[in-house]
């Protein structure tokens, strides 16, 4: 079996998430039938609700259970007239508002906060009511960390509605949502082990949120559809497994390896080595080779990687996130290894050994 540091695409399910769905096995599961079999759904459901809840610091009926984190942000945005968002957003947020603002980034990567302040300082006073700032937390392309607490107080000052895109951060970082000034955040359990078709929206309770989708009144009438119990019984379980102890310890495994990495090929370049990242994420620019050749030539020394974003198609575009960090030239030679709960430190020296190898012959 190849080695697997591909987590920021997808976690591969854990344990425990199987096992606790196994519960389901037989059980109709409706939870808006009022019979015994309703009840128990309600009942799984409710504790999911709690545990997830419990983690990111709010109230269960806060949370609003989606099909993922690409409906939690197309939710929380289509309740908006204008967005403003980063140029490195994930495309689950970009697609979803094609008239929006877009701010640029600054070399490291991180939103820039002086071209926010001037956006919000210069919306007319009618249209702030109906607008949003979507940051997202991390990126999934570089693991690097926005400074969030500065853009919610940038949209505090100027009583702007604030989202952010939590996909990543969730399990790496620990989350106290009330704290956080934000208004809207989006998850999706697949990014941590749990099943994939299953993620959340919390939603301030201050602040109301319309249904994208019409029908029964599921979800306190905001998510329309009888609930994936599966995916919400396998979203808790998935939960009450994150380590964040665990995860940070990976942060120095993956440095040790960046360093060898860069010793053994000195044109090779982190990104974002200066400023805050996650701790499971490296990507690494490869002036020499194409990063579709380098994943291809890791797929075959046994190592799943994977380069910019990868399409619907399985093709591989150059990144607009490293595009975005005025790196034009580096779009289409950055690899990204990114690793979680099954990753052990001879992955990360497997794999350096691995990239020294192919790219000396370079
Ligand atoms: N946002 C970010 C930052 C992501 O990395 C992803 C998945 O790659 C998504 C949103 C979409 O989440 P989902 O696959 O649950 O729709």
């Amino acid at each position: 079996m190849p080695i697997y540091l591909d987590y920021n695409a997808t976690a591969p399910l854990r344990h425990e998430v199987v096992e606790s769905v196994l519960l389901l096995d037989g059980l109709p599961a409706n939870p808006s039938s009022v019979h015994y079999f309703g009840r128990q759904a309600r009942f799984l459901i409710d504790e999911a609700r709690l545990a997830i809840a419990h983690s990111l610091g709010v109230s269960p009926h806060e949370l609003i259970f989606t099909s993922g984190g690409t409906e939690s942000n197309n939710m929380v945005i289509a309740n908006f007239d204008q967005v403003i968002t980063s140029a490195v957003e994930h495309d689950a947020v970009l697609a979803a508002c094609p008239g929006a603002m877009i701010l640029p980034v600054n070399k490291e990567g991180q939103i820039c906060l002086e071209a926010l302040d001037r956006r919000l300082s210069a919306l007319p006073e009618d249209i702030r009511p109906r607008t949003l700032v979507s940051i997202m937390a991390a990126n999934n392309e570089t693991g690097i960390i926005h400074p969030l607490g500065d853009v919610v107080r940038l949209c505090k000052h100027h009583q702007i509605a604030c989202h952010s895109d939590m996909v990543q951060f969730l399990g790496k970082s620990p989350i106290d949502l009330h704290a956080s000034g934000l208004d809207f955040a989006s998850f999706s359990a697949h990014k941590i082990g749990g099943p994939s078709g299953i993620g959340a929206l919390w939603c301030h309770p201050g602040r109301h949120l319309t249904s994208l989708l019409s029908g029964g009144g599921q979800e306190r009438g905001r998510r329309a559809g009888t609930e994936n119990i599966i995916g919400i019984h396998g979203f808790g379980a998935a939960v009450k497994r994150l380590d964040i102890d665990a995860m940070n310890a990976i942060s120095s495994w993956r440095d040790n390896a960046e360093a060898l990495i860069c010793e053994g090929c000195p044109d090779i370049e982190v990104i974002g080595s200066d400023v805050a990242r996650l701790a499971n994420t490296s990507a690494l620019y490869l002036p020499k080779i194409e990063a579709q050749t380098a994943v291809m030539k890791l797929d075959l020394a046994g190592f799943a990687v994977s380069a910019g974003a990868a399409c619907s198609s399985g093709k591989l575009k150059p990144s607009h996130v490293i595009a975005a960090m005025g790196r034009g030239e580096a779009a289409a030679h950055v690899i990204r290894i990114s690793a979680g709960w099954k990753t052990e430190e001879s992955d990360f020296l497997g794999v350096a050994r691995a990239i020294i190898e192919f790219y000396k012959h370079y």
